[in-house]
């Protein structure tokens, strides 16, 4: 019940001013997205890297509302990638990118978008790496797939993200389930209406295991975004069905969420790929967190009043 009431706070400036000032939020913040500067982050990398894990990096921010705020993205980027070079990562460290921080919702957005994230698909190729476009609420979406199938053209191994939630999502998951293709499914954290997404725990999750199938019978890269152990567990036996081989698939999950699961998948030999978020402009992503676990919101109250 309080997932969809957080989520429209996700979307309140007026929430984002007082969450954001707040003085206990920081350390609560910290868990999910540890470092606000390159600086802060590189040895997060290190540490992550050195244990096994892969990780795939954002630069937190989205929603923007002026040009200079994309190229500024685009440059975050590039400064991150500039950094990753040094370490010799490879495919080891890629990107996540958010279209909408890229200009995909100002005017001429769409374009905007495809020249922002254009440069930084390019640097990540040149030292080996790849961008996966992330998938933000359904109004987004016609866009983010068209400057996918945009940027395969010159770099087939971009990869994006379909959503669980969406009725749309199967067949998306036909279309992209083809050789060279790099897909991650997530169940969705956005708000959607019924009108175009399933409500109920029960049905995404059935709509992720057929979804997964597609993407596990298909010639694709599947990438499993997903912490739920039921799901995990789906995911290997579909895998082996399909006949793959432990480096044919990958798990990816959120930093500062089931960390030991990370390390248990690495120790079993699984591709593990840790999402990691870093940034300023902190609190879409934070807001999505607390969402999705009323716990960490209690923690997160708990933590107001004890201190307040
Ligand atoms: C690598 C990755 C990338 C993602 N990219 C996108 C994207 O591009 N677009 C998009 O819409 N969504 C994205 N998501 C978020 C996703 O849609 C879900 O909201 C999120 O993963 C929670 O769903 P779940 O599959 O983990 O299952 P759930 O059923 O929500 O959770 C299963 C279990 O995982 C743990 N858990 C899950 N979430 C949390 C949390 N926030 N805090 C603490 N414990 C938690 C709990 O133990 C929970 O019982 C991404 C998720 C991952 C892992």
């Amino acid at each position: 019940m309080l997932g969809p009431v957080i989520l429209a706070a996700s979307r309140s400036d007026r929430m984002r001013r007082l969450i954001s000032a707040a003085p206990v939020t920081k350390p609560v913040v910290d868990r999910f997205i540890p470092g606000e500067t390159v600086g802060d982050i590189v040895p997060v990398i290190r540490d992550l890297t050195g244990k096994g894990l892969e990780v795939t990096m954002d630069v937190v921010g989205e929603d923007i509302t002026a040009p200079e705020q994309a190229t500024a993205a685009r440059d975050a980027y590039l400064e991150l990638i500039g950094r990753l070079k040094e370490l010799e990562l490879g495919e080891r460290a890629e990107m996540s990118v958010k279209l909408s921080m890229f200009g995909q919702a100002l005017p001429g957005g769409h374009e905007l978008a495809l020249a922002n994230v254009r440069p930084v698909v390019e640097a990540a190729a040149e030292i080996g790496t790849t961008v996966t476009l992330d998938a933000e609420d359904h109004t987004t979406l016609d866009s983010m797939f068209a400057i996918h199938e945009e940027l395969r053209k010159d770099f087939p191994q971009t990869g994006c993200v379909i959503q669980a939630y969406l009725f749309r999502t199967e067949d998306d998951a036909r279309r992209l389930a083809a050789a060279g293709s790099r897909v991650r499914l997530v169940k969705g954290a956005y708000k959607e209406p019924a009108s175009v997404a399933y409500q109920q725990k029960h049905e995404i999750d059935k709509a992720y295991v057929r979804i997964l199938k597609v993407l596990m019978e298909g010639e694709g890269y599947p990438m499993i975004g997903s912490h739920d152990p039921r799901l995990i567990t789906i995911s290997q036996e579909l895998a082996r069905r399909a006949g793959r081989k432990l480096d044919e698939y990958e798990f990816q999950m959120l930093y500062g969420i089931r960390g030991d699961e990370h390390l248990r998948l690495a120790a079993e030999g699984h591709r593990m790929r840790v999402y990691t978020a870093y940034g300023t402009d902190w609190y879409g992503y934070f807001m999505r967190r607390l969402a999705e676990k009323p716990a960490n919101l209690q923690f997160f109250l708990r933590s107001m009043v004890s201190k307040g």
